[in-house]
C-alpha cells in the first residue's frame, strides 16, 4: 500500500467541528466503546451509536476533554449527564424486545440520552422540568440535525398523554415509585426502564407491560438524581 501516491492534497482535511480532535476525537469515542464492551454491553446497535454521538457537545466546553470517560458529569443546575455505561445499559434494556416505534424519555437533561435513542428509534419524545436545561438541549438537537426528537417543558411524572401510548418509557431520574398516570402511557407489550427505590439504594428496573400485568426485572444498583415534582 505504501506505493500509492497522494495526489493534490498536502494535508488531510480538518474534521467537522462535531467530530473534534484529541480528547474529543473519534478515537476517544472508540476507546469508550471498547470500555463499554468490556463492561458487558453487547448490543452492537447501542455500541455503534455511542461511537457516533459526540457526547462532548452535550457538556460544558470546560468538561469536553472528559466527555469520553465512563463517568457522569455535571451539566449545571445540580443535574448530571448520565454515565455512558448507564445510558448504554438503559438503551439496551429498551431494545431487548425489538426497536420501539415511539419512546418517551423523562428527564432530558443534556439531551444526550435522547440523541442516542434518536439514532435508533423513529420517534423520540422527551420531557424536562428545568426550562434552562431544555433550552440548551434543544439547541444541541438543532445543531446536530436531529429531527425526530420532540421535547416539552413539563413535569414528566404525568408523562405526555397527547402522544401516548409509547412502546417504551425511559426515566432518567430516580424515585421510590412511578405515578399510575405514567405507567398507563406504556403500550401493552411495551417496557419501562427506570431507576426505582429510595435515594442511596436505587435499582435500575426493567418493567414490561404484559397483557395481564407487569413483569419486573432488576438490572442492578444505580445512582440517579431525584425525579422531582413540578417545573422550574
Ligand atoms: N437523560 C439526561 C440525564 C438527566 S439527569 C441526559 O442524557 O443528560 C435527570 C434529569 O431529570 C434532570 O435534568 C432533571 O431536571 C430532570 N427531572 C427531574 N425530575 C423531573 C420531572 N419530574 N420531569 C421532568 N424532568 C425531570
Amino acid at each position: 500500500m505504501g506505493g500509492d501516491a497522494v495526489i493534490g492534497r498536502a494535508r488531510p482535511p480538518a474534521p467537522p467541528a462535531a467530530l473534534g480532535t484529541g480528547m474529543t476525537s473519534q478515537r476517544a469515542r472508540d476507546r469508550l466503546v471498547e470500555r463499554l464492551r468490556a463492561a458487558g454491553i453487547a448490543d452492537s446497535r447501542v455500541l455503534d451509536v455511542i461511537g457516533a454521538v459526540p457526547r462532548h457537545l452535550f457538556v460544558d466546553e470546560a468538561l469536553a476533554s472528559r466527555a469520553y470517560e465512563d463517568t457522569a458529569l455535571p451539566i449545571g443546575l445540580s443535574q448530571t449527564i448520565s454515565q455512558p455505561y448507564v445510558v448504554a445499559r438503559m438503551t439496551e434494556a429498551v431494545l431487548r424486545a425489538g426497536v420501539p416505534g415511539k419512546v418517551l424519555e423523562i428527564g432530558t437533561g443534556s439531551g444526550y440520552q435522547a440523541a442516542v435513542l434518536a439514532q435508533i428509534v423513529p420517534e423520540v419524545y422527551t420531557v424536562e422540568r428545568i426550562e434552562e436545561l431544555l433550552r440548551q438541549a434543544r439547541r444541541r438537537f438543532r445543531q446536530l440535525g436531529y429531527r425526530n426528537i420532540r421535547s416539552k417543558h413539563d413535569d414528566g411524572n404525568i408523562g405526555w398523554a397527547a402522544h401516548a401510548p409509547f412502546d417504551a418509557i425511559l426515566v432518567t431520574a430516580g424515585r421510590e415509585q412511578l405515578d399510575p398516570a405514567l405507567l398507563e402511557q406504556v403500550a401493552v407489550g411495551g417496557v419501562i426502564v427506570a431507576p426505582l427505590g429510595p435515594s442511596g439504594a436505587q435499582s435500575l428496573m426493567r418493567i414490561e407491560r404484559t397483557p395481564d400485568g407487569w413483569a419486573r426485572e432488576n438490572l442492578g444498583a444505580v445512582s440517579f438524581v431525584p425525579l422531582l415534582r413540578g417545573v422550574t
